[in-house]
């Protein structure tokens, strides 16, 4: 099967004609052939966004909304299609492609409401009859682009409150997940987003992704991805509002007051669900010395029961990485652990045969030091730190140059709330797992992992622009600054 751009509402070839393929991570059977854009086509793309952007814009904000209700009302009625071909395309567990297909059906029934809110600010003048008050307007033309491990919940994030916002948006999905990004268009589409509103580009980063980042007529552009990636966006996007989610080295603090089994759940999910391939996975665990011994037995035996296998399966626990790069990453790194001294207690190895599977990995002895502790591996690879006061715990969480998820497991109310006021992170969980985003609130990281905050109001804030009015119908010129001190 051939899938081509969406561009100005119609689905068409790429100037080049030039394709590539899509597989599945579990069997690496080939999924269809997608267009490979190239500059030119990101340009048709970002020409058609600015070209509907007058009427987009002009379209009140709770019209805007309507179309996003309708959206969501077909997530839903698609949300079963929609998982399974995550899970065929992208390879996560069929619940937690489910869980995806929720996240955007929550994030995009969210921004509906927003098309009856888009609040702005009242507040007084400093000066008589004179009223202050702040509006939003949208930013132009967004460039969305996105990585595969979310493949329709992260565009969902980012598409649901530009649209809302009044923007036209040129989107730019990751190639390990094409289909996905399709199915979402194709939904919005159906919702009623008017033509030119949308347009994806599918292609390579280096071509499409990079001409969309140096294009001029684009305001503002989303990215969600690795750090590298974002880092070359910043240098070369020029003069645009720019929103960088990125990597992850996210950590949980196991204290020794904490309740082990709860923990152990909470490790076990932040590890090793979707993989390791998660922003907010967490490959630190940082365990208090004198609970270590039982808590690494435990964890070891509940990581050994784990079933590797098709994401379709019910009884499968863990399903494959993204691709054949992904493994070799972390059979890297296993081999890099090894070489500086961490002891590694399973996995750490591929399964034989056709898919791209790699058994659930735990390392003890880590030192904040080794490579395992401090890079984003972004595989089933757990580093066990050992600590003995609640200061060396949050140092060693906070070792890392990224920023975004952490979490402790603690009773003491003394010790949450010390790692709620140092942990360098966007997000801290109290006795839960380090994954648990909800749409509502907001979502992103400190440090290298970026700064922006979409999802909630603040996902709002990240798709407009405030301008300030001050009205004054005192009927005459007044001063601030100077007339108010008379
Ligand atoms: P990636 O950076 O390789 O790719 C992300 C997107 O950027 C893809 O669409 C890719 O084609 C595009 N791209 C690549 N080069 C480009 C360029 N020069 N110009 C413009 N676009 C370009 O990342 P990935 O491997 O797809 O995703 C994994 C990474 O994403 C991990 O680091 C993970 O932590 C991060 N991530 C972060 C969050 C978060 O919210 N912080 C969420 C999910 C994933």
């Amino acid at each position: 099967m051939n899938y081509g751009l969406y561009i100005n509402g119609k689905w068409v070839k790429s100037t080049s004609d030039e394709t590539f393929e899509s597989v599945n991570p579990a069997t690496e059977k080939s999924i269809g052939n997608f267009a490979a854009g190239n500059e030119l086509d990101a340009k048709k793309a970002v020409d058609a966004a600015e070209e509907a952007f007058e009427k987009w814009s002009s379209t009140p904000a709770p019209k805007r909304g309507e179309i996003l209700l309708r959206a969501a009302q077909l997530l839903k009625e698609n949300k079963e299609r929609l998982a399974r071909l995550e899970t065929i395309e992208m390879g996560k567990i069929l619940e937690e492609a489910r869980g995806d297909v929720q996240e955007a059906i929550d994030i995009t029934e969210y921004m509906a409401g927003e098309g009856r809110r888009l609040f702005g600010n009242t507040t007084p003048s400093e000066l008589p009859n004179k009223f202050c008050m702040t509006v939003r307007r949208p930013i132009g033309v967004v460039g969305v682009i996105t990585p595969w491990n979310f493949p329709i919940a992260i565009p969902a994030w980012k598409m649901a409150p530009a649209l809302v916002c009044g923007n036209t948006v040129v989107f730019k999905p990751a190639s390990d997940t094409p289909l996905c990004a399709i199915e979402y268009v194709k939904i919005l589409e159906k919702a009623g987003v008017p033509k030119g509103v949308i347009n994806m580009v599918t292609g390579s980063g280096e071509t499409v992704g990079s001409a969309i980042v140096k294009n001029k007529k684009i305001r503002a552009l989303s990215f969600t991805g690795s750090r590298d990636t974002g880092d070359w966006i910043t240098k070369n996007a020029g003069i645009k509002k720019i929103s960088l989610e990125m990597g992850g080295k996210d950590g949980i603090i196991v204290m020794d007051d904490a309740d082990l089994k709860l923990a152990i759940d909470g490790v076990i999910w932040a590890a090793f669900a979707t993989s390791g391939q998660r922003c907010t996975a967490a490959s630190r665990v940082i365990v208090h010395s004198s609970i270590k011994e039982k808590f690494v037995h435990e964890l070891v035996i509940r990581t050994n029961r784990l079933r590797l296998g098709s994401g379709l399966k019910s009884t499968t626990d863990m399903g494959p990485l993204i691709n054949e790069a992904a493994v070799r990453k972390s059979e890297t790194y296993t081999q890099v652990g090894r070489n500086q001294g961490a002891r590694m207690l399973c996995g750490g190895v591929r399964l034989p045969g056709r898919g791209f599977f790699f058994k659930p990995t735990i390392f003890e002895n880590v030192t904040i030091d080794m490579k395992i502790s401090q890079e984003e591996i972004f595989g089933p690879v757990l580093s066990i730190i050992e600590f003995n006061k609640i200061d060396e715990a949050i140092n060693i969480m906070n070792s890392i140059e990224y920023g975004l998820s952490s979490s402790i497991y603690t009773k003491n109310i003394d010790m949450a709330f010390r790692a709620i006021e140092k942990i360098d992170a966007g997000i801290t969980y109290i006795n839960s797992s380090s994954i648990g985003a909800e749409v509502h609130l907001p979502f992103g990281g400190v440090k290298q992992t970026g700064h922006s905050r979409e999802g909630g109001i603040t996902g709002i804030d990240e798709f407009s622009e405030i301008k300030t009015v001050y009205v004054d119908y005192s009927g005459k010129l007044q001063k601030a600054q100077i007339d108010n001190r008379k």
